[in-house]
């Protein structure tokens, strides 16, 4: 399949089933702890990029394959909500199933009404918030000229007015940068006026390839907990495990995952180990084989090592 991938497993989604919508990398911001890499150039135009019906077929194809589901999520090699037709994608995804739809954005087009439209199908929607001030937006995210933090905040707020689904904001949590008590309680402070259902902490546990991005120390990720925590219910997601049981091609399951982030060793060893319930040997020689072709590369990450697709 192009589009759809996994399903993948965390706490917040559950099994979720992912639908990329978008070349990669199409993005309107150029985050420092981006796991696929650096924004070569800003898009911030939105586009069909590819054919909604095509997309939809995959969708409706892997739905028959994956009857387990707990979300079918939207989420782009870049920025979710360049793709025009988004709320096409959402009405008729709902139609083929009563598997509820979310959406991952950075949120920035949100200051958009036409973009805000578009999502008031979905049953959730997470749009990224990982600064409370302009100058450690700028110094995080790093948005397409034209785009300010003013923007960014009116529109999760205007978005919040209108949208009646679950808003839950993703807070990237980097050591040294942004988890500071100063920091914090500017975020704190712009949640406020957001009024989000909750606050996802995420951390920076997967590679990012342009530069190594620290976690926070266990005193820093407590403190941020109680600090926004006075703003709205924090969720503090503990990572999930790739589900490949049902994938018809392994490799390329693989390959669909890996291609929009990075994954652990061990994750990815457990989840072919999964396969064969039998026999440990055969998922060893699965793994070798899949990595035998290239397409991948090993990195380290906090110690842990994690696959990357190989770039030309
Ligand atoms: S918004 Fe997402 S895809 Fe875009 S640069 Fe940031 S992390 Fe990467």
């Amino acid at each position: 399949m192009t589009y759809v991938f996994g399903p993948v497993s965390s706490r917040r989604l559950g099994q979720s089933l992912g639908v990329d919508l978008l070349p990669s990398k199409s993005c309107t911001w150029n985050c420092l702890y981006c796991q696929l890499g650096k924004t070569k150039s800003f898009v911030t135009e939105r586009q069909e990029f590819f054919s909604r019906e095509e997309i939809l077929e995959e969708i409706r194809q892997a739905l028959t394959l994956n009857t387990n589901l707990d979300w079918v999520t939207f989420v782009g090699s870049g920025e979710t909500l360049l793709y025009k037709g988004i709320g096409w994608l959402i009405a008729e995804t709902k139609k083929l199933t009563t598997v509820p739809v979310a959406v991952i954005t950075n949120g920035s087009l949100l200051y958009l009404q036409e973009v805000r439209e578009e999502l008031l199908q979905a049953d959730a929607v997470l749009p990224s918030l990982n600064a409370g001030s302009e100058a450690l937006h700028n110094k995080i995210d790093r948005p397409a000229s034209g785009l300010t933090f003013q923007q960014h905040i009116e529109g999760l707020a205007a978005f919040r007015s209108q949208y009646k689904g679950r808003l839950w904001i993703e807070v990237m949590l980097l050591g040294g940068i942004n988890d500071s008590d100063e920091a914090l309680y500017d975020l704190a402070s712009v949640l406020k006026e957001i009024n989000p259902d909750m606050v996802h902490l995420v951390l920076p546990t997967r590679p990012a390839p342009e530069q190594q991005v620290q976690l926070p120390s266990d005193e820093r990720l407590e403190r941020a907990i109680a600090i926004l925590s006075e703003a709205a219910t924090v969720v503090n997601p503990l990572k999930g495990n790739m589900d490949l049981r049902k994938a018809p091609d392994l490799l390329e399951a693989v390959t669909a995952i890996v291609s929009r982030h990075p994954v652990q060793q061990r994750e990815l060893q457990k989840a072919v180990a999964d396969c064969f319930p039998d026999g440990s040997a055969k998922a060893d020689e699965v793994v070798q084989q899949i990595f035998a072709t290239a397409r991948f590369k090993l990195v380290e990450h906090n110690g842990e090592p994690y696959w990357v697709m190989r770039t030309a």
